[in-house]
């Protein structure tokens, strides 16, 4: 499914750290692009109950609403010892204050003395045509928790996460450091390699 050059993309995303990364990843390429916030349009409910199936509301709400292609990501942060959670409650943990740290210290209260730190990022991004077609692409990345939080950099749970490889957080990475491996790079990357290049 191939945007056609010069195309304008609608971001469906409110989110102001995915918005940064949108625009250092797809900045260098040939899309025009626009964010939900800026044509004001609603924030959907994410009432899926996974990944895929929440980026495709928020792709097809924008899409319908402007008539123009649309792309969402749905992303979250994974917890082997949690059994995957917070996962897509992600956002939700930090609660209505998006209070962050608080959601991180709840990742460690629940894993307790579970000795098992393995973690991941998932993101999914659905691009979705006004007349209701959809293509998604799947970015992922492996690491653990570290505890207590490191760095002021990124968003949302990057100070506790270290990708396998690394000894520094996402937090202390700068951005084209994080854009190396991470989830969203991933995803983006497919994206423009099956719909942009
Ligand atoms: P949603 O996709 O809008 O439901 O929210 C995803 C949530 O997952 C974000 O609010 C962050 O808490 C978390 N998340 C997703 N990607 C990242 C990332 O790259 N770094 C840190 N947190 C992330």
């Amino acid at each position: 499914m191939r945007l056609a050059a010069g195309s304008r993309l609608v971001l469906a995303t409110h989110n102001a750290g995915k918005l940064r990364e949108f625009a250092d990843l797809l900045g260098p390429h040939r899309i025009d692009v626009v964010s939900a916030g800026q044509l004001g349009l609603p924030e959907p409910e994410e009432t899926a109950p996974d990944f895929l199936g929440n980026a495709r509301i928020k792709a097809i709400a924008a899409a319908e609403a402007t008539g123009l292609a649309a792309l969402a990501d749905d992303s979250g942060f994974s917890v082997a010892a949690l059994g995957g959670a917070p996962g897509v409650y992600s956002a939700r943990w930090a609660g209505p204050s998006k209070d962050f740290a608080a959601a991180m210290a709840r990742v460690q209260a629940e894993i307790a003395d579970n000795p098992d730190r393995r973690a991941w990022f998932t993101c999914v991004l659905c691009l979705a045509q006004p007349d209701g077609r959809t293509a998604s692409f799947l970015g992922r990345v492996e690491g653990s928790i570290a505890w207590p939080p490191r760095g002021a950099g990124g968003f949302g749970y990057d100070p506790v996460f270290v990708p396998h490889g690394q000894t520094r957080s996402y937090g202390e990475m700068s951005a084209a450091e994080k854009h190396q491996g991470s989830h969203r790079a991933r995803a983006v990357a497919q994206f423009l390699a099956a719909c942009v290049a």
